[in-house]
């Protein structure tokens, strides 16, 4: 099996003070070698925590599909892994709920990024009403036709995180069996889509993840790690989470 990949999201928190903890945390993703550890700041903090950290992963948010150019405001892959970045989360629900990201603008984005060597974090996952409708493996399944990277050898350097909507940061996490589901129909399709690539692309799973329920979330079928909002900012909250993983 691959090692469990434990990445956190900052989302939009983190000043340099804060470095402090990713430094901790660098230190515990050290006793814990069979997990891989992963943090995605601010890009503020990007290139600081890539110089400051030796065994985590440092990634972005977000980035922009294209290299450069008159676009106020953005980052490019190139600039992330220029800054040290090794990997970026893209489609990630708040951006396609607050900014309006189509699948096709998250899948333009993971194209650029894997363009320019970096590793992707795709996200998708249902909104509640979706969910009580039935649809909830319909919509994650047209997220994934519409914002999978396509290009040649692409699901090597891929993972997906399911992360339901409703389930961030609100302290509510489906059961372990609805995990297992749609982890499973989550395989399923990337089998259909890379053929024996997709077997090796490790499926994550977001929301309200803290260290009282990683374990048994992570114990779900095909669910391959973590992907951590709140419990993330502190090495204390982080590193339990990895302890339990
Ligand atoms: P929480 O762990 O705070 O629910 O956030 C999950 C998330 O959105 C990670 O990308």
């Amino acid at each position: 099996a691959l090692r469990p990949y434990i990445v956190g999201n900052w989302k939009m928190n983190g000043l340099r003070a804060t470095l402090a903890e990713a430094r901790q945390i660098d230190r515990a993703a050290a006793r814990y070698p069979a997990v891989e550890v992963g943090i995605a700041p601010p890009f503020t903090l990007v290139h600081a925590m890539a110089e400051a950290t030796q065994e985590l992963r440092v990634g972005g948010q977000d980035c922009h599909a294209k290299v450069s150019g008159a676009f106020t405001g953005d980052v490019s892959a190139a600039m992330l892994k220029d800054a040290g970045a090794m990997f970026v989360i893209v489609g990630h629900s708040e951006r396609r709920a607050m900014y309006a990201e189509s699948d096709s603008d998250v899948q333009a984005k993971a194209d650029a990024a894997l363009i320019e060597g970096l590793s992707v974090i795709l996200c998708v996952g249902e909104t509640e009403a979706q969910r009580d409708a039935g649809e909830a493996e319909a919509v994650v399944s047209a997220q994934l036709v519409g914002s999978l990277p396509r290009g040649e050898g692409a699901a090597a350097r891929l993972a997906v995180a399911y992360e339901p909507v409703w389930a961030i940061g609100t302290g509510r996490v489906p059961s372990v069996d609805d995990v297992g589901a749609m982890h499973r129909a989550i395989r399923a399709q990337l089998l259909a889509i890379y053929g024996e690539e997709g077997a090796g692309v490790r499926i994550l799973y977001g929301g309200s993840v803290n260290a009282g329920n990683a374990a048994e979330l992570l114990r779900a079928d095909e669910v391959g790690g973590a992907l951590v909002g709140g419990a993330s900012l502190t090495a204390e909250s982080f590193a339990a989470i990895i302890h339990a993983s």
